[in-house]
């Protein structure tokens, strides 16, 4: 992959960038945020993945993520974050994050993630292509707007099926409740937190209950996502991994 790495701590960007390089990666480092931002805006087409941190002297890797989303730049980020920083997480995904990765971080972990990114055949608020989404035995059709677990036809509202549908596309990556709400209630009416609630809910009595394998997970203090049994990462709160793999595969 080619790779951005932006961490202004010299010697850890040393480290990762070697580690990288180790693993036949071609790393680009930069220090700070507004060089980052440049590279990214000149050479997004061209790179795999952006590799941020998220505190850096100047514009904070928050920022970055926000103002390249905003001129539709879509290369994949992922975003280191200082430990226990839920508000750092939420923002990085709100402002258009792929995924974040807690500091310090045992150097499979990243690996791990930096493949899983590599396998999401969308990134970052993809716009039409696949119209069947298959997550676990959950088949989303977005021609037929239809949901099924098996061969079980699921009867949605057109709301649910909004909800399902986003969650699908983003499937093995959190999005947070802000997302959530400004994609499925893009008007603002009704939009709120307890709508929301109601209606993770609704679909998750629809697709889950009774279902060995449980697929819409909540991510404590920071929002849902629907997770295919093969990608177990991000079980419950996913900022400590316990094995250095994360549970991949
Ligand atoms: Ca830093």
């Amino acid at each position: 992959m080619r790779v951005l790495l932006v961490e202004d701590e010299i010697r850890l960007a040393r480290s990762y960038q070697r580690n990288l390089e180790d693993e036949g990666h071609l790393v680009e480092v930069v220090h700070d945020g507004e060089t980052a931002y440049q590279r990214i805006m000149r050479e997004g087409d061209h790179l795999d993945l952006v590799i941020m941190d998220v505190v850096l002297p100047g514009m904070s890797g928050i920022d970055v993520c926000r103002a390249v989303r905003g001129e539709r730049v879509r290369v994949p980020i992922l975003l280191l974050t200082a430990l226990d920083q839920t508000e750092e997480k939420v923002a990085g995904l709100d402002a258009g994050a792929d995924d974040y990765l807690t500091k310090p971080f045992p150097f499979a972990e990243l690996l791990a993630r930096m493949r899983a990114l590599a396998r999401r055949p969308h990134h970052f608020d993809p716009v039409g292509e696949a119209t069947q989404l298959h997550i676990g035995d959950l088949t989303v059709d977005t021609l037929r707007h239809e949901a099924l677990r098996g061969n079980t036809v699921i009867p949605l509202t057109a709301r649910e099926f909004a909800l399902l549908e986003y969650l699908a596309r983003n499937a093995n990556r959190v999005l947070t409740r802000q997302q959530l709400i400004d994609r499925v209630w893009p008007d603002g009416t009704e939009a709120g937190s307890n709508v929301l609630d109601t209606y993770i809910h609704y679909l998750r009595e629809k697709i889950d209950l009774g279902a060995a394998v449980k697929l819409l997970r909540t991510v404590r203090g920071v929002g849902y996502m629907l997770q295919s049994p093969t990608d177990r990462r991000h079980s419950g709160n996913s900022s400590h991994p316990s094995s250095p793999d994360g549970g991949i595969n």
